[in-house]
């Protein structure tokens, strides 16, 4: 008897009786492989073929059903996962589910209100404003010494003002990147953190970005901003464009 099985849609063979039993046993081929002899018009699982009657050149003995699919399987390739038994058939199917199917909406996380998110703001603007008034203090008094050389002095107001420029976004990308901590010191001091669809991490690109489209929000008057009172899911508009919600620890 010639076997064949089908892989991505191909099929694979053909296999003597006592090669394809092989081919069982190592685990190539299981239950819930579509399979097909040369007596037969169409390929099918083969536990179907074997309850058919169809698989009497072949033992499939020793074999167990996974728990979760029914195929049979050799028992030493289910795989304990969670709580639950996978097969190899199933195992694939069930980490694409686990990668694709779960929307923060299902992982129970409760979204931010914007009056936390606003008094997470209000800390930042201080801790900001704090960093900005002593790089401004020791800058202001290197160009006051400095003030004999007009070079100098026009060179480290250039820095200064760069420096104002840079501390806020340098702030709000390395906070919300980094992986440990994925909030601002204001947020952190209120418990919310920022993730994104998925409850993932909010990388240091989306960071960075997310603080050039808070610009937009805010040169619109700040409805961006206000746009988390009537946001379902407690969106400004920056979290929008970048793809990330703030949610409470
Ligand atoms: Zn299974």
């Amino acid at each position: 008897m010639d076997w064949y099985y089908l892989e991505d849609n191909e099929e694979v063979g053909p296999f003597s009786s006592p090669d394809f039993q092989e081919l069982f046993n190592s685990g190539r081929i299981n239950g819930a492989t579509a399979v097909r002899n040369s007596e037969m018009q169409m390929a099918m699982p083969l536990d179907q073929a074997a309850r058919n009657g169809l698989t009497d050149d072949l033992t499939l003995e020793g074999s167990v059903n996974c728990p979760t699919c029914n195929a049979s399987v050799r028992s030493q390739d289910l795989i304990p996962m969670d709580d639950i038994v996978l097969c190899p058939n199933c195992r694939d199917q069930y980490l694409q589910t686990m990668r694709e199917g779960i929307e923060l909406s299902e992982t129970g996380f409760e979204y931010a209100s914007f009056l936390i998110r606003a008094g997470a703001y209000i800390i930042d603007l201080f801790a900001v404003w704090i960093v900005q008034a002593v790089v401004g203090f020791v800058l202001g008094f290197a160009i006051g010494i400095a003030g004999e050389s007009e070079a100098l002095a026009n060179a480290l107001s250039i820095v200064l003002i760069v420096l104002s420029y840079a501390i806020p976004l340098v702030y709000a990308t390395l906070l919300l990147g980094n992986r440990k901590t994925q909030a601002t010191l204001g947020m952190m001091a209120l418990r919310i953190r920022i993730v994104d669809k998925r409850g993932g991490d909010c990388s240091y690109l989306m960071a960075f970005g997310r603080y050039f489209a808070a610009i937009i929000s805010s040169i619109i008057l700040g409805i961006g901003y206000f746009m988390c009172l009537w946001d379902s899911e407690r969106q400004t508009l920056h979290d929008k464009m970048v793809g990330t919600y703030v949610i409470k620890k």
